[in-house]
């Protein structure tokens, strides 16, 4: 085992020192992705019966997990479970191909997700598609094989004397994305169910490509609040406090971007002239919109791709007006 990975890691873009412990029993990998720190992060648990990971990132990030995850000490063939809050690449695209390393682990995914891990030419179509350039620096994601998925959309997850881990759906950015809450610091790895997290300024920005689905996205963040964590852990990126607070606070700014895409969708205003409109008129956009801008990845993905899915939606709710 050691050797492979050895083989993996040799000649290809690793970065060392990306993990820290986060709490108890829970650390963080950055997978700095495309060589992007605070982009996406994978969570492990490690309690004295039972080691897991929560996201892989995408097939290009896994020599930096594995990289991660032999600084942490993680024997692989102990770690039993790999969860993904949902099958987009840069969640899960690596699934397949970190699994060769992991010779004792099942994957936990939602049902809606199992069939694009075992065949994932449809979802790698989409995702060059939806995400462009994006997709290649993410990279192809390799076939996972049948009997190591295990699909629930909600259980409960025995971590020891250490405490559970407990899933369900939260549905809205994804028509199948899970969270999971721990209870051992109360928090919820809540996947992209609370948008991303620029740990750099303190502040959230929606994730919400097409197909988004706004109704959805506000009961789960409901869901989210009645769990009363202290704690969110964002795969973009890292750890908060004041959790509250944040549900809340983002499911006002995805009810602003939805007044905002509305009224621009309603005056035929062109795609250009709407992404102005949200970045000014949002105030936590504004704050955000250089560094956004500016940034290779999140240009694409939290302002053309998010700023996308308010537009269709929109045009959803008229079309259902004018009918
Ligand atoms: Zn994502």
């Amino acid at each position: 085992m050691i050797n492979a990975v050895t083989k993996l890691l040799r000649g290809q873009y690793v970065h060392t020192n990306n993990t820290k412990q986060i709490g108890k029993n829970l650390y963080l990998i950055d997978l700095e992705t495309g060589g992007f720190k605070n982009f996406i992060g994978c969570y492990v648990i490690k309690t004295a019966k039972k080691t897991m990971l929560i996201e892989t990132g995408p097939t290009s990030s896994i020599p930096n997990l594995l990289c991660g995850l032999s600084e942490l000490k993680v024997n692989l063939e102990d770690v039993d479970t790999v969860t993904v809050s949902h099958i987009h690449i840069d969640h899960s695209g690596g699934v397949g191909t970190l699994l060769k390393y992991l010779p004792n682990a099942k994957v936990l995914v939602h049902p809606k997700g199992g069939p694009h891990m075992v065949d994932p030419e449809k979802l790698w179509a989409s995702s060059q598609s939806v995400l462009g350039f994006v997709s290649e620096i993410c990279g192809k994601p390799e076939p996972v094989e049948q009997d190591r998925i295990v699909s629930m959309t909600e259980g409960t997850i025995n971590l020891g004397e250490e405490g559970k881990l407990t899933f369900f759906e939260t549905l809205g950015h994804a028509s199948h994305n899970l969270s999971f809450h721990e209870n051992f610091n109360n928090g919820i790895f809540i996947g992209d169910a609370g948008g991303v997290y620029f740990p750099e300024f303190n502040l959230t920005s929606p994730t919400s490509p097409p197909p988004f689905y706004l109704e959805a996205s506000i009961a789960s963040l409901d869901k989210l609040v009645s769990y009363r964590p202290s704690l969110l852990y964002y795969t973009h990126f890292g750890k908060t406090d004041d959790a509250i607070r944040r549900l809340r606070g983002y499911k006002a700014q995805l009810l602003m971007w939805d007044k905002i895409v509305q009224s621009a969708v309603a005056q035929n205003k062109s795609f250009e002239q709407i992404v102005e409109c949200v970045l000014t008129e949002d105030p936590l956009m504004n704050m955000l919109s250089s560094f956004l801008r500016g940034h290779k990845i999140y240009s694409k993905m939290a302002i053309e791709n998010s700023i996308s899915g308010f537009v269709e939606y929109a045009k959803k709710v008229q079309m259902k007006k004018v009918a």
